[in-house]
């Protein structure tokens, strides 16, 4: 059986290369490789300018992945001075892949930043420097958890966790503020809304970082498992579709 085709975001930074400071297409491979070892097949998706019509006909999921802040102008704010590693390109193509896996009904897994664009896109907007109980950027291992969240019962998120508090690694400066409409909540730390999910997308989306966790941590690989099952799905109903 050929595995599904998942989608990666990707950032763009402009870095040291032998030929001097250029933009480079820069992922840690803890995302690809959560999604292989979950059974995807995974293939990186680099920023692109005016990205094509059917930029996701051949594939059968998204991960939105972690990185800089949004353009705080996408929610009709000007930047506070934290704002870091804004590029508008990666908004405009990432926003594309949203929509282009909402129009294919594929399966979209959202971290950190996914998470945060996808409450913009739909109306939302962001804290942009939080102001929590806690630190929620964590100097310990990536792998380890820094809080533990509260999981709402009913949710994508709670089926595929095996119990209601759980704990993640955290890794961001900004939040949720306003929710993006037909958003809801699935998941906090205190006041800091770590995950939601809508009922119109098939979207499991989390403020932290599971694929830092993923190859020691049965829970957060559970979410790339859960993707994956549900882009098999959905590539075998295709097939049957076109037979
Ligand atoms: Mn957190």
């Amino acid at each position: 059986m050929s595995r599904p085709l998942i989608a990666v975001s990707a950032p763009i930074e402009n870095l040291p290369t032998a030929f001097g400071d250029q933009d480079c297409t820069k992922l840690t491979t803890a995302y690809t490789d959560a999604v292989y070892a979950a059974g995807g097949q995974p293939v990186i998706m680099p920023v692109v300018v005016d990205p094509p019509e059917g930029l996701l006909d051949q594939f059968d999921g998204l991960v939105l992945t972690g990185g800089g802040d949004l353009d705080p102008t996408l929610y009709g704010e000007e930047p506070d001075p934290t704002v870091y590693g804004v590029r508008p390109e990666r908004d405009a193509f990432e926003i594309a892949l949203y929509e282009a896996a909402v129009d294919r009904g594929l399966p979209v897994l959202a971290i950190c930043r996914g998470m945060q664009l996808i409450n913009v896109l739909r109306g939302g907007t962001l804290i942009q420097q939080l102001e929590a109980d806690i630190d929620h950027w964590q100097t310990g291992p990536a792998a380890e958890p820094h809080h533990k969240i509260d999981v709402v019962a009913d949710a994508r998120l709670a089926a595929i966790f095996s119990q209601s508090a759980v704990g993640v690694n955290s890794y961001h400066h900004q939040g949720l503020r306003e929710l993006g409409t037909g958003l809801r909540v699935t998941a906090t730390c205190g006041a800091v809304i770590e995950a939601v999910e809508a009922d119109d997308v098939r979207l499991v989306a989390v403020q932290w970082h599971p694929e830092q966790m993923a190859a020691t941590d049965a829970q957060q690989r559970a979410l790339f498992e859960a993707l994956v099952a549900e882009a098999t799905a959905s590539a075998h109903t295709e097939k049957k579709e076109n037979s």
